[in-house]
């Protein structure tokens, strides 16, 4: 039988994502804004309660981002059937945890050190996290984590480049997970621009059960406007649809969206220049004998170890430089996040580190 055949047997396409879906989301009838019957926009709209003088903001916004969903599909090659926007990527982790799983009785799977955002979303939807450390090179302990999934898993969480490792998750790794894992996989690419790994949103053409999570918060240098996406089947872009508030993403938001999304060169340029610099204050920082360890990083930041982090921490402050205490044991004991900055701020990083006894 030819291999392709297999595959999609195995993954049964058809895998039912209603089926994973919390029973009362399922039979949730949504919330339907005014404005969803009439398309027009030449019209006296009297339906929404709106103040009919113009102050520029003083109708509704799009509740499905038509306009922005248009420009994104085709920046990353996804129809806009497959996309969910939220007010930020961290609203749609709340949403994936509050549609699929169950409180009290459904389970999901993180990994340490990772990103915190996926439990606290958790902990307020009252759901256990089953939280498994990654290997000595920050990858999924893949065996250990099958022993932990059982039926109640709904959930699988990935970071990759991981906050705050910097580490990329092979994408053969994340299929076969896809393949097999009966629930959804969610893939969070907050840092996807900053590595040449490619991006598993491809994935979506084969299976069902993947959602890559990625936003302009980072790359695109817009984390004031709150703008996250999920790349997702249909199904599950159905099920967060119904459940998200109707105008999660304000107008002054949508339209800024629009117009800097087309300064397209500008991001390229800005994005190579983190990537290079990245590299440069990985060379400087290992020079500097300051620290047990300097990771390399496929992301925006450099992880670094050193036990005398909380002095070292202070001492940054006192000089008005602001890094991040990742000291998380045990894998990372001691870890400090830098974010990488302009090539003056990190000069200056750089300079006060020299100084440091
Ligand atoms: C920064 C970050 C996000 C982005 O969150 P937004 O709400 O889109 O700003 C998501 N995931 C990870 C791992 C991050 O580090």
């Amino acid at each position: 039988m030819n291999k392709m055949k297999v595959l999609n047997e195995i993954n049964e396409k058809p895998m039912d994502i209603n089926q994973l879906c919390r029973k009362n989301i399922l039979e949730l009838q949504p919330y339907s804004c005014a404005r969803e019957e009439y398309q027009g926009k030449q019209a006296i709209f009297l339906d929404a309660n709106e103040n009919p003088y113009d102050t520029g903001y003083n109708r509704y916004p799009d509740p499905y981002q038509r306009e922005v969903k248009k420009k994104l599909g085709s920046l990353k090659q996804v129809a806009t059937e497959n996309l969910v926007l939220g007010n930020g990527s961290d609203e749609i982790i709340d949403l994936l945890v509050r549609s699929f799983c169950e409180p009290a009785r459904d389970n999901m799977i993180v990994f340490s050190p990772g990103y915190a955002m996926y439990e606290v979303c958790a902990a307020v939807n009252q759901v256990e996290v089953r939280k498994l450390v990654l290997t000595a090179d920050f990858l999924p302990d893949w065996e250990e984590m099958w022993r932990q999934v059982d039926k109640r898993t709904k959930l699988i969480f990935l970071c990759t480049p991981n906050n705050p490792t910097g580490k990329v998750i092979p994408l053969v790794q994340i299929e076969q997970l896809v393949q097999t894992f009966r629930g959804l996989v969610v893939v969070d690419e907050a840092y996807i621009d900053f590595t040449r790994e490619k991006s598993a949103v491809n994935l979506l053409q084969k299976y069902r059960n993947v959602v890559v999570l990625q936003t302009l918060s980072k790359a695109w240098g817009m984390a004031g406007l709150r703008l996250g996406m999920a790349m997702a089947d249909p199904a599950v872009v159905g099920i967060l649809n119904k459940v998200k508030a109707p105008y999660n993403i304000s107008s002054l938001t949508q339209q800024t969206v629009l117009a800097l999304l087309d300064r397209y060169d500008e991001f390229q340029k800005r994005r190579d220049e983190i990537v290079s610099e990245r590299g440069r204050l990985l060379t400087e920082l290992r020079k500097l004998n300051l620290f047990q360890q300097v990771y390399d990083s496929e992301a925006n930041f450099i992880l670094v170890i050193t036990p005398a982090c909380r002095k070292l921490y202070q001492y940054l402050i006192e000089r008005q430089l602001v890094v991040r205490l990742r000291d998380m044991p045990p894998l990372i004991p001691g870890g400090i996040r830098m974010t990488v900055g302009t090539k003056e701020e990190n000069n200056r990083l750089l300079e006060v580190l020299k100084q440091y006894k």
